[in-house]
């Protein structure tokens, strides 16, 4: 019983038997570790080593006592070295599986089966060298733990993920890992970390690592650091190792991406490997039974050691050679290009690149073309290549407000909306449906745009019609989506995006491809990268990018919210001034489109006061 409630601590998944009985494997100081999953792990989890392996007598202790043969004294408590010193994984895992353990020791080999935690066989068996441990059935007899594991793909996935931590905390070891049959990885000996990374990461950014060590108030930062280029879009790729033991730390964390600030966006991580090595005595790795939390005695030292550490290697290694363009504000913004290609690439000329060519309607529209002005008041923030000058940009924006038309002053700064659409479908070779200047609006009347984000309308009884501009445009894109109306035409970039791909990301893209050209991206993969050509018509290059780092980081767990947060980027936003060309073109597509009363997220899009309502409010009559 106590084993089985220890066993909630340390055993709560296949990676975490796995943590521990591969930490097992090194503290016995083996040179070879193998390890096979069966079944993600559910059926069969087996670790085998050539460590010094442990004497007959103590192996039956071992499983079903908190025993440990690491610790001899309170000294020794404060001095960890190893990573067991606890002497409760194998019972605790022992009570919640089928477990075996084989161990020779001295020439002599000896067999332990526990099974549910109780004492099954022990007899002399037939090994020639180490320790191997096989977990079957795990956790068959709690099934309220059986029912939190994920997929079997999943739990085999984090298992590797961390044999693959281990594998780079220890580079003198060699490791394999089986998925029931297929070799699923291995680590050869004598590699050192870039060739394990190699391994791991895609060439890209393992090609733009910089390694860096540096010692400060006594604490060692050792490890290596992605230039800032080939940022992705998740933290769990920053791997933290403190006295060679994986960890996730906040403050560690912190101090990373303190140095690479003013390199990157706040939504961007870097990637990087760093190895903290300090007095065991400053350190308490006991926070947490798995021991993947620690506490530092002096956190602010660590913080600054580390934080110059990374600092320095980013400095030393590529801070001048380019790569970052000094922005304005003395923040460097290095190119999105750069960013994604890990080359720097020559910058576009701002006519070359227009962030939303054909207005936000895509060519199925009418040619009734927004400005872009309000694309690039959000853009420019983390894009400075996506460019959209027109001679329009000065316009004065209208006061916040009620807006009433028609106003000549307003619409006078836009320009001629078959003009813009011209240029724009010229320069991609494409022709403008030919359509009608104005669309039937069911006999809705526009009457003005209140806070430049409520359009004010009257509607064919009458009444007074408030539309969410975005509620409702979110709408109108969103079934346009769905309807695939964007497929094979996108607008091809000039030059294309790439995005370096983990082999989970690729993995990703794989189940969502076809979807992503169905929405208009083009695209095609090869040897870890994705390079895109075409984006949606309705996005912008900033936009569209953000969006694939989302999808591929499996943020939009299902296609409808792919779907709906895509719509949601290229909807106009609440405070988007908007002509009276622009707002009726809305209302018309919107006055098109099924369900629309609604924006895909659920929010109303439209409120309505007719007469008697509005008499009610004003307190003219009583019901
Ligand atoms: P801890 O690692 O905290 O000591 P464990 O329950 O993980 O506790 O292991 C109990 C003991 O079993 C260890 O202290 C060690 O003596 C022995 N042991 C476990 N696995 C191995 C192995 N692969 N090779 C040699 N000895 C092992
Ligand atoms: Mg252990």
């Amino acid at each position: 019983m106590r084993n089985q409630i220890a066993a909630g601590e340390v055993v709560e998944r296949p990676a975490s038997v796995l943590k521990e009985l591969v930490e097992n494997s090194l503290d016995a100081g083996a040179e070879h570790v193998d390890v096979r999953l069966d079944n993600g792990g559910q059926a069969l989890i087996r670790v085998q080593d050539d460590g010094s392996g442990i004497p007959a007598d103590e192996i039956e202790l071992a499983v079903t006592r908190h025993a440990t043969s690491k610790i001899r004294d309170l000294d020794d408590l404060e001095n960890i070295r190893s990573f067991g010193f606890r002497g409760e994984a194998l019972p605790s895992i022992a009570s919640v599986s089928r477990f075996s353990m084989t161990s020779a020791f001295e020439g002599r080999a000896h067999n332990v089966t526990v099974e549910h935690g109780r004492l099954i066989s022990s007899s002399p068996a037939a090994l020639h060298k180490g320790t191997l441990v096989e977990v079957s059935g795990l956790f068959e007899n709690v099934p309220a733990r059986l029912k939190f594991l994920k997929s079997p793909a999943t739990e085999l996935k984090r298992a590797q993920d961390w044999l693959t931590r281990l594998a780079l905390a220890r580079t003198d070891v060699a490791f394999s890992f089986c998925a029931g049959e297929r070799e699923a990885i291995r680590f050869l000996p004598g590699q050192d970390l870039k060739d394990r990374l190699a391994q791991v990461w895609p060439g890209l950014i393992v090609d733009s690592l910089r390694p860096f060590d540096a010692t400060r108030h006594g604490i060692r930062v050792h490890g290596m650091a992605a230039q800032p280029n080939v940022s992705q879009p998740r933290a769990n790729r920053i791997l933290l190792f403190v006295n060679g033991r994986s960890v996730t730390d906040k403050r560690l964390l912190a101090a990373v991406r303190e140095a690479y600030k003013g390199r990157l966006t706040s939504r961007d991580y870097p990637q990087a490997v760093v190895f903290v090595e300090l007095d065991p005595r400053e350190v308490d790795v006991n926070v947490h039974p798995a021991k993947s939390e620690v506490r530092f005695r002096d956190e602010s030292a660590v913080f600054s050691a580390c934080l110059s550490a990374v600092q320095r290697a980013l400095e030393t290694s590529f801070g001048r050679e380019g790569g970052a363009i000094a922005g304005p504000d003395g923040i460097e913004q290095d190119s999105a290009q750069t960013r994604l290609s890990g080359v720097p690439l020559p910058r576009i000329e701002p006519q070359a690149a227009p962030s939303r060519p054909q207005g936000f309607w895509g060519r199925i529209d009418e040619p009734l073309l927004m400005n872009a002005r309000r694309d690039e008041a959000r853009d420019a923030g983390d894009d400075d290549w996506t460019v959209v000058p027109s001679s329009r940009d000065d316009a004065p924006v209208p006061e916040a407000g009620f807006t009433p038309f028609p106003s000549a002053a307003v619409q006078e700064q836009q320009p001629p909306l078959a003009e813009a659409s011209a240029a724009y479908g010229a320069e991609r070779g494409l022709e403008e449906e030919p359509s009608a200047k104005k669309t039937p609006m069911a006999g809705m009347a526009y009457l003005g745009q209140i806070a430049s984000t409520y359009l004010v309308m009257r509607d064919a009884e009458g009444a007074l019609v408030l539309i969410d501009q975005h509620a409702a445009h979110e709408r109108v894109l969103y079934e346009r989506l769905l309807a695939g109306a964007y497929a094979g035409a996108g607008q091809m970039l000039a030059l294309p995006m790439e995005f370096p791909l983990h082999p989970a990301e690729a993995e990703r893209l794989q189940g969502i491809r076809a979807r992503l050209i169905q929405m208009g991206f083009g695209m095609e993969c090869s040897e870890g990268v994705l390079v895109v050509r075409a984006i949606p018509p309705i996005l912008s290059m900033g936009e569209a990018r953000v969006f694939l780092q989302d999808a591929l980081a499996d943020r939009k767990d299902d296609i409808t919210a792919m779907l709906k947060s895509m719509a949601c980027k290229a909807a106009i936003k609440a405070g988007d001034p908007l002509t009276r060309d622009e707002a009726e073109g809305l209302v018309a597509q919107w006055l098109g489109t099924p369900d629309h009363e609604f924006c895909p997220h659920g929010r109303p899009a439209v409120l309505r006061w007719d007469a008697p309502a509005l008499e009610k409010l004003f307190k003219r009559r009583q019901s």
